[in-house]
């Protein structure tokens, strides 16, 4: 008899790991908290997948499954996942599966700020000189779509949310780092040393031919990672490791890779981001001068400090990507030599605002601050003149009718879900705003 593997939620993970599912001789059953929308229900007919919607039901952990793949937005604490994992049902996310039926090398990449950048750049090194280079994972292509489309063989670089590596079991990548630990998700988590914790599994399962990049400037990392059984690869900007910043070179092993007057992006966020790329490429045996050709087109993301041409000859940076109070401190560390209108809002996600509070009444080179959205009343202590609207739109519309010639930084300090349906949508409405279209 078929074994029984049950999907809980959709959305594009969901979807995908039913699909690579399908491959194989499984009997696959799903559930979702709504409704299906057409467009689903008709890609779904076409599968032999036995659906639940409105709802996970309890009864259903009376049968006999042999893992739960469950989406990543759906809570540890709903009495579903609660109860099955009281009854010692394995419960996994859609990489875990990927990596289970798969024979891949996987580089992981995890941390609170810049996996998005760092997966990126190590993917386009990879690509300049390998074939079969894939990236996948949090960055918004699911790992298991690329296992069915490309099979085994190919090197998947991957970027690993905490909630998916909640579910992980066996996954072992070749490479992992932890960029940095700072307070996240604290709607989501029972805690921020549960968020810390949850990244650690990135490295569980590594051996001693594997390779651990180890950030150590980073206080709560060096405090949280232990008992690494991988090759520790150290990285520094402030002193002497295994790849380090000096006179303006970043070394690996003492060989100078890269003069950092070459990169494009700027910040010194950007420079760590860079250094753990030179380290992955190194490790994967990437020549030299291609990881200096590839790192000095490198233009970064979209919307992380994304620089926007727009109306007024202002210089407007488009970083709606930083969603905590940290990023937002890290775009105004890598901007702090100019005079800056900064615009923060969105949701209200209960992160603590004081530490950016505090760099805002400390560092003369913000002018003005734009407040918007559900906490836009949260910063009532900042000693800059501040401007509070209900919307963006309203921002920016009072931005271009007082401001030629500034440089204007939208650096949200939280999510957008109070306005928007992600960040995406957000830096796409900026972008629009600020060109006038
Ligand atoms: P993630 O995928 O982890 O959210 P991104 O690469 O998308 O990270 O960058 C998101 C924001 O985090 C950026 O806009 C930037 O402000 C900040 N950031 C990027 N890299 C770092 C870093 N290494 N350290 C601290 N903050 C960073």
């Amino acid at each position: 008899m078929a074994k029984k593997v049950l999907v809980m939620g959709l959305k594009k993970s969901g979807l995908a790991a039913i699909k690579l599912l399908l491959n194989y001789d499984y009997d696959i059953t799903l559930t979702i908290n709504n409704e299906l929308s057409i467009a689903e229900r008709n890609e779904l007919s076409l599968y032999n997948v036995k659906i639940y919607e409105k709802g996970h039901p309890l009864s259903l952990l009376d049968e006999e499954w042999c893992y739960i793949v469950k989406n990543p937005g759906i809570s540890y604490n709903i009495p579903f996942v609660k109860e099955a994992l009281n009854r010692n049902i394995k419960i996994i996310s859609e990489i875990e599966l990927a990596y289970q039926l798969s024979n891949n090398i996987f580089l992981g990449i995890t941390g609170t700020n810049g996996k998005t950048t760092v997966t990126t750049l190590i993917y386009e090194i990879l690509k300049a000189q390998l074939d079969d280079v894939y990236c996948g994972g949090n960055i918004g292509i699911p790992i298991s779509d690329i296992v069915r489309e490309h099979g085994d063989n190919n090197i998947i670089v991957s970027e690993l949310s905490s909630f998916q590596l909640m579910g992980i079991i066996d996954f072992k990548p070749k490479i992992a780092t932890i960029l940095n630990l700072a307070p996240d998700h604290l709607d989501y988590m029972n805690s921020v040393e549960e968020y810390y914790e949850s990244k650690l599994s990135i490295y569980f399962n590594q051996d001693e031919h594997d390779y651990f990049v180890l950030n150590i400037d980073d206080a709560l990392v060096q405090e949280y990672v232990k008992d690494i059984k991988a090759k520790i690869i150290r990285v520094s900007l402030n002193k002497k490791a295994d790849a380090y910043l000096e006179n303006d070179f970043i070394y690996f092993k003492d060989e100078a890779i890269i003069n950092i007057n070459d990169i494009k992006i700027i910040g010194k966020h950007n420079l760590y981001n860079i250094i753990i790329a030179v380290v992955y490429a190194k490790v994967m045996g990437i020549d030299n001068d291609v990881i200096r050709k590839v790192i000095s087109n490198f233009k970064g993301v979209e919307y992380r400090l994304e620089k926007v041409d727009g109306l007024n000859n202002n210089c407007y940076y488009n970083d709606s990507k930083a969603t905590t109070p940290d990023s937002t401190i890290t775009a105004l560390e890598a901007l702090s030599k100019t005079d800056l209108i900064l615009i923060v809002g969105g949701y209200q996600k209960g992160l603590d605002n004081r530490p950016l509070i505090n760099y805002l009444n400390k560092h003369a080179n913000i002018k003005r601050l734009y407040t918007f959205g559900a906490i836009k009343d949260l910063f009532e202590d900042v000693a800059i003149e501040t401007i509070k609207l209900e919307k963006l739109d309203m921002v920016i519309k009072d931005i271009l009718e007082n401001y030629h010639n500034q440089t204007i930084l939208f650096s949200p300090a939280t999510s957008s879900f109070d306005q928007y349906v992600n960040y995406e949508q957000r830096g796409e409405h900026f972008n629009k705003l600020v060109k006038g279209e």
